[in-house]
């Protein structure tokens, strides 16, 4: 029998299990991911890309490990100075009694391009690649943040066709906005409630008890915990948290980004194997720049693999269905274990 639960930071509720399956990669059809080369994302070719706004390499400085450019396609551009008339956004949660609202597309929207070579997955980075990105994510939102333009930054990662890539060289995006997005905003209220009702930081209190039970659990290191949520939309959906409550990812310990580059590389692969090479998304949420830590939000990556399509149901409803129980996802992926 199938189960309704509620995920209680975002609020979100799903419904967990059903018989329609015995296993997940039943439900959709990858198609190969190689494209041809050659690809604007391998070195020797950066005079297709935008100049870079950051580069990192590892002392040579001809040989680029990780770069970041603007984003040839931007969804948003940061030409015009309109801040002031982003209101609508910048009050997250709405709070406009109009039935329709526009502004300009005021944004910034850059690729992080996270190694010279053609590879596809974050997995196949080497070690000091991949705590790479973890570093040009901070220090990109630490850039924009100092703007002064911006109320929030999205970290994001679209793998695969079936999760928006339109390139398969391994890279991540980031969209720097002038207000909170509705997500972020309700976690953050869910975390505000949390405390105030109960005294306690809400996801230190669900971190806790994912320990103590176990069952969710997918790998643990000493400064960071991969679970599959309680409340997961998605079959072997993942989640990496800090173990402290740390609001901010870019004020987060830099010693700690080498730790985290492993963990996301092992529980990629781990997920990679699981469900098949199946397209994911990766988000990071962190704390909105203005907001004040007596909010006691604690920063995440959200690991989303597309197994399951977005459908009526969901779209209607904004309740997923997730025919695998996040249990039984945290047992495949404690199981299977990246190569090497
Ligand atoms: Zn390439
Ligand atoms: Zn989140």
């Amino acid at each position: 029998m199938s189960e309704y639960r509620q995920d209680p930071l975002s609020r979100r509720w799903v419904i967990i299990g059903s018989d329609r399956a015995s296993r997940p990669n039943e439900f959709i059809e990858y198609p190969v991911r190689r494209q041809p080369l050659p690809c604007p994302f391998c070195i020797g070719h950066e005079n297709e890309t935008p100049p870079d706004v950051a580069r990192y390499s590892n002392g040579s400085p001809d040989r680029w490990l990780v770069r970041v450019v603007p984003n040839k396609f931007p969804a948003l551009t940061p030409e015009e100075s309109v801040c002031n008339q982003c209101e609508p956004l910048a009050n997250g949660r709405g709070g406009t009694s109009r039935t329709a609202g526009s502004i300009p597309g005021f944004g910034c929207h850059e690729v992080i391009i996270e190694s010279p070579r053609h590879v596809a997955s974050f997995a196949e980075l080497s070690a000091v690649e991949a705590e790479l990105v973890f570093r040009a994510y901070r220090d990109r939102i630490l850039t924009l943040k100092g703007e002064g333009q911006y109320r929030y930054v999205q970290v994001f990662k679209n793998v695969g066709a079936g999760a928006g890539a339109s390139l398969e060289h391994v890279h991540s995006q980031l969209v720097g906005l002038p207000g909170v997005p509705e997500v972020v905003a309700q976690e953050l209220e869910s975390c505000r409630d949390h405390f105030a009702q109960v005294g306690t930081p809400l996801v230190a209190d669900l971190l806790g008890q994912e320990l103590a039970a176990g069952e969710r659990i997918v790998a643990t290191t000493a400064n960071f915990v991969a679970l599959c949520p309680y409340a997961s939309r998605f079959p072997y959906e993942t989640w990496i948290l800090p173990r402290r409550a740390e609001p901010s990812y870019e004020t987060a310990e830099p010693g700690e980004f080498g730790e985290l580059a492993r963990l996301m590389q092992d529980v990629i692969g781990r997920i990679e194997r699981a469900a098949g090479g199946a397209p994911y998304n990766c988000v990071l949420h962190t704390q909105p720049f203005d907001t004040s830590a007596d909010d006691h939000y604690h920063w995440h990556i959200e690991i989303i693999p597309r197994l399951t399509k977005v459908a009526g149901f969901e779209w209607g409803t904004g309740c997923f269905i997730n025919p695998f129980h996040p249990e039984m996802a945290a047992e495949h992926l404690r199981s299977s274990p990246a190569a090497g």
